[in-house]
Formats: C-alpha cells, structure tokens, sequence
C-alpha cells in the first residue's frame, strides 16, 4: 500500500484520532474558513439555539471531520457520525434521525454518495425537522410524518459541486477547505511530533512538510514514516537528510507526488501524448476507481499545475512533461 493511501489501517486511524485538534484554537491554518464558523457558532449560542446546518468541502484528508467534531464540541452537544455510502435505504436515515436528540450535531461524511430516496427524506428533515415515514407498500402505503427534534447537520463533500443544487441550497453555510500552505504544515508536523514525542530538527519538519500534498492527513502519515526510518537507520532525529532518504523510500517525491500521482501523470504523457484523455479512460489506465483519480489525485495535480481539466478531458501542461524528466511535445497545447 502507498503511504499516501487514505484509506488506513485501524492502527493508523487510531494515530490519527490522537493527533486531530480538539478546539478551534488548536486548528492550524484554514484562517478564513475557522473564523466563518466561529462566527456561525458564537451567534448561534449567543441567540441559545442549534446552530445551522453546515457544509464542509474539498479535497480527503484536509479537517473536514476534525471540524466536524469541534462543532460539536463549540456547540456542547454529541456528535452523531455516518457517511452517505452507509446510507442506502432512506429507512436508514429515518432510523437515524429519529434517534437524534434537541441540539445534536449529525456527520455525514461524503453525503453526495447518499442514496436518491434518502437526499430526499434529509431535505424534509433539514427544512421543516419532520420526515415521512412510509408504511406499507403499493397503493395501501401511507406515509406518517414524524417530528424530530432541532439538529445540526455537518455534511463533508470532496466537492460542494457534487451535491445537487436543493441539497446544497438548505445548508446555511458552506465552508471550502483549501490545500495548506507549506508553513502550515509544517507547524501542523511540529505539533504532531510534540505529541507523538519524536525528536526534530527545523529542516526535518520542513522537508516533510513540503513533501505532504498540501494534506494535514498526509504530513502526520508522512512524519510517522520518517520517525520510524530515523529510529531504525539513524538515531530517532528527524533532519531533512533523514527525512530525504525515508521519504524516497516511501515513494514519495520531492513534489510531495506519490505513487497514484505520478501513474496519472505517467499514462496521461506515455500513453496518451499528453491528452485530451477522458477521465474514464486515465482512471482504467492507472487500474483506479475513476472517483478515486478525480477526488484524490487531480486536485492536487491541478493545483501544481501539471494537469488542466478541459471540456475535452484531461491535459499535462509542460511542467506534467518536464516533471517526468521528459521533454515537452511540440503538439503540447500550452
Ligand atoms: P477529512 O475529514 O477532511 O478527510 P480529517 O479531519 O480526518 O480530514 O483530518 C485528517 C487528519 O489531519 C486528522 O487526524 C488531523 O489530525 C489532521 N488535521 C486536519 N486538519 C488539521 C489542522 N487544520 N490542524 C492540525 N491538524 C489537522
């Protein structure tokens, strides 16, 4: 498996728990987004209500759940966690919801993946706090509406585009999480260190910083990686040398690309001559999800500026050709 791969084991994702912020304050970089909801949540407590529904997008790994649970927290009320895959019979939700109490704030993580019926019977919910219950089947059922009481709803998308237009329309405020800043991270790597008591240097912290995908997810995956190589090969310090020899290890490049990245890269120049490609057939090619090329890969691809998504499909840009060592093509578009 990839470092970078997002989908850890229960080990890793027991880590991870232990090193997410728990406060606001603790929150490092995304300026604008935590001052928005500080906002959203200081009116709302100051007014004695349930605060609004919020929707939290961009890319995995960059602190949509960990500013889920700080809500919660802000909010002093149990946070109730679910994702829209999990969803798949609107029976679900209704089992869900009914169970919530006044002020509990629901998570739903990748809530654009959620079942039709179920979209719907959580616009109801959000709107009116009401869902209707269908009992019975064909022309005897009936649908029996059902109170439930005031809830926050926290939904995470990897794109507020993929949710359709009347579902994003009930949320009362969206925020967009950025990639981080190097600086960022690399106060984000320090931190984590801290708390997982692993000797640094400044140039170790940087180095893996700069080498994280502008992904918080990825700089802690990354740092645990590089504490392990430091203890093993070297005296359990992470300096940029140490950093440089673990992370090359790992695959990772100086770029920060790692495996999936540079396979995407890979087929779209060797294979394809640089696009126009479709997404489907780029995602067949490097033998990925076509979901999993669009909301992992590419966004950070697109914002190094090596791939463009153009209404033909996908295109290298000459920092793609320069980037794999090869020289750019003269029918490159750019
Ligand atoms: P998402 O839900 O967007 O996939 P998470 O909230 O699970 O991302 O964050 C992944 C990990 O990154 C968390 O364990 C947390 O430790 C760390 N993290 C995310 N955002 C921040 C941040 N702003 N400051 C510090 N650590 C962060």
């Amino acid at each position: 498996d990839s470092v970078t791969d997002l989908d850890a084991d229960p080990d890793e994702r027991a880590v991870e728990a232990a090193l997410r912020p728990r406060s606001m304050d603790e929150v490092i970089g995304q300026e604008r987004v935590r001052e928005q909801l500080s906002l959203v949540l200081d009116a709302a407590r100051s007014r004695g209500r349930t605060a609004d529904h919020v929707l939290l997008s961009g890319p995995p790994g960059l602190g949509k759940t960990t500013l889920a649970m700080i809500i919660a927290s802000e909010m002093s009320a149990p946070l109730r966690l679910t994702s829209g895959p999990a969803i798949t019979h609107a029976g679900d939700l209704a089992a869900i919801l009914s169970g919530l109490n006044e002020g509990d704030v629901l998570f739903v993580d990748e809530i654009h993946r959620m079942s039709r019926p179920a979209e719907e019977m959580l616009y109801l919910a959000m709107e009116d706090f009401r869902v209707d219950v269908v009992i019975g089947k064909g022309p005897g059922a009936t649908a029996i509406p059902l109170e439930i009481p005031p809830f926050t709803l926290v939904g995470a998308t990897t794109r507020a585009g993929l949710l359709p237009g009347p579902l994003r329309d009930r949320f009362g405020f969206t925020g967009h999480l950025e990639f981080y800043a190097a600086a960022d991270l690399d106060l984000i790597v320090q931190r984590s260190a801290g708390l997982l008591e692993v000797g640094t240097v400044p140039e170790g912290t940087a180095e893996i910083a700069l080498r994280s995908r502008g992904t918080p997810r990825i700089a802690n995956r990354l740092l645990r990686r590089v504490r392990d190589y430091a203890q093993v090969r070297a005296d359990g310090i992470v300096t940029r040398d140490v950093a440089r020899r673990a992370l090359e290890l790992f695959e990772v490049d100086e770029t920060g690309l790692d495996r999936l990245d540079r396979a995407v890269l890979d087929a779209l120049c060797r294979r394809f001559g640089g696009g126009p490609v479709g997404l489907s057939t780029l995602a067949v090619a490097v033998g990925e999800e076509r979901e999993t090329v669009e909301e992992v890969a590419e966004p950070f691809l697109v914002r190094t500026g090596m791939l463009a998504r153009t209404p033909r499909g996908r295109v290298a840009t000459p920092a793609a050709w320069t980037h794999l060592g090869l020289a750019v093509p003269a029918s490159s578009p750019f």
